[in-house]
């Protein structure tokens, strides 16, 4: 059983956290529970870049392993915060995946900006974030893998796995359970 611990910080309020956590759990081609920490996470103020209005990804994920470090292997940790990010050398990201940290962060700010279409890419990041971690790259099929840079790519790749991603992920997830023991 894949664990993932929900956490928002930053009143991200995704409110729909258990819609997020039943689609997440449904979709996923591997046994998968969604738990939610008991406190809420404010991310301190020294890795948002005031100039550029925007959280440096990487080091939220540190930050966020660091704070939930006594949990991690029990755990892998899915982050949503609200607000933008980036990391050096891009512009913004959607969301960042850490595998060896275990630690996934995805940001609200530029997925808010349709609110019918709110839930549906936020389940989407949330997949695609949960699938690096859990061992996938990215992927050129009709796929939740795909990379995606705008909200259009985004919108247009499908809230699933396509088959090459499912074999491995079924492949990660018995070795994980036989080193679980
Ligand atoms: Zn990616
Ligand atoms: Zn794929």
């Amino acid at each position: 059983m894949i664990r993932v611990l929900l956490v928002q910080a930053n009143e991200a309020n995704i409110g729909e956290a258990s819609l997020l956590s039943r689609e997440l759990t449904a979709r996923f081609p591997v046994p998968l529970r969604v738990e939610f920490p008991i406190e809420e996470v404010v991310l301190p103020l020294f890795f948002y870049n005031f100039d550029r209005m925007q959280f440096r990804a990487d080091l939220v994920n540190k930050y966020l392993y660091d704070k939930f470090k006594f949990l991690i292997d029990k755990y892998f940790l899915l982050v949503v915060v609200s607000g933008d990010a980036y990391v050096p050398d891009l512009n913004f990201v959607f969301g960042l995946a850490s595998p060896q940290l275990r630690v996934a962060s995805i940001y609200t700010k530029r997925i808010r900006t349709n609110p019918s279409r709110y839930v549906e890419r936020l389940l989407k990041l949330a997949m695609h974030e949960l699938g690096h971690l859990l061992g996938l790259g990215h992927c050129r099929n009709e796929c939740v893998m795909r990379f995606s840079n705008s909200l259009a790519e985004l919108d247009e790749k499908p809230a699933s796995f396509c088959e090459e991603c499912i074999s491995r992920l079924r492949k990660f997830y018995n070795l994980y359970v036989d080193n679980e023991g």
